[in-house]
């Protein structure tokens, strides 16, 4: 039994914000990617005592999220993407399960630890109008190949909206983050300082909660049925708004397929400058209220 399993450093316990922690420069950048790779290790010692033998542990972060030297044998380890690749290597192979490790919740959220999608820039993603997080984004995927996701791990807000794409889905949160402001007005610079706070379990308590959750997840899999989503009917339209940047306005990027998630995300990526008017939600998220 082959297991994927995307990880990400922003929803992982003992990392505390973005600019120390999750970029290469950072002072504890080192120290993120160890309670990252542990807390995988967690979720690959449950897995295993609920029977599963493979895993391909794919790397999220931008800058690299995983230590290989402390990673589990069992799993083989994959980062950076040739270009066109969009499935971040779930066609690579076959997989009977999907899980995440480390995840944040999507841009906005209320009460989520290190909240945003993709980069601090943007506002919104949403796949034919639903709001999808970096999660979301990649379970559609995942349910268009016909592979369930069955544990998700990070913040309390992020089990949140895991569980409510995904009902009966197992979720661990490791921590729980304070900040009730969305913080949509912010400019990207602000925003990154800006969803930093939060009440963190001991990262030895995270590893007992994931590797328990792990292993109740797979078996729960065997038995019940969860992990797919409830596609939209197509053509599909992916969007982001996107924060003003730079030189750069408010701006809507789009990616469209008649038919396929997959072909969606492998599509040419084309820039829409929102027009600004003050009564469209749309530009109040990006400009604030
Ligand atoms: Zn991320």
């Amino acid at each position: 039994m082959r297991i994927y399993i995307m990880t990400d450093l922003e929803g992982v316990a003992g990392v505390q914000q973005s600019l120390d922690w999750c970029y290469n420069n950072g002072r504890y950048y080192n120290k993120a990617k160890e309670f990252l790779t542990m807390e995988v290790n967690a979720a690959i010692e449950g897995f295993i005592e609920a029977g599963a033998t493979e895993f391909l542990v794919a790397d999220g972060d931008g800058a690299g999220g995983i230590d290989q030297l402390l990673l589990n044998p069992a799993a083989e380890y994959v980062c950076n993407w040739p270009a066109g690749e969009a499935s971040f290597s779930l066609t690579d192979g076959k997989f009977d399960f999907a899980a995440w490790v480390g995840q944040h919740p999507m841009a906005g959220t209320a009460g989520g630890h290190i909240s945003h999608t993709g980069n601090m820039g943007v506002v919104e993603q949403a796949v034919n109008g639903i709001p999808v997080g970096e999660f979301g984004d990649l379970v559609f995927l995942a349910t268009e190949l016909g592979i369930r996701a069955i544990l998700a791990t990070g913040c309390e807000a992020f089990c949140r909206e895991a569980q409510s794409l995904l009902p009966g889905l197992e979720t661990v949160a490791v921590k729980k983050g304070t900040q009730t402001d969305p913080g949509n007005y912010l400019s990207k610079d602000a925003y990154r300082k800006h969803n930093i706070s939060a009440i963190h379990l001991s990262p030895e308590e995270a590893r007992k909660r994931i590797r328990e959750g792990a292993k109740r997840a797979l078996g729960r899999a065997k038995k019940e049925d969860f992990g797919l989503a409830k596609l939209p009917a197509p053509p599909y339209v992916r969007t982001r708004i996107m924060r003003a940047d730079g030189e750069n306005p408010p701006r809507i990027i789009k990616q469209s397929h008649p038919s396929s998630i997959l072909e969606m995300r492998r599509s040419a990526i084309s820039v829409e400058v929102m027009p600004i008017n003050p009564a469209d939600p749309a530009i109040r998220k990006v400009i604030g209220s």
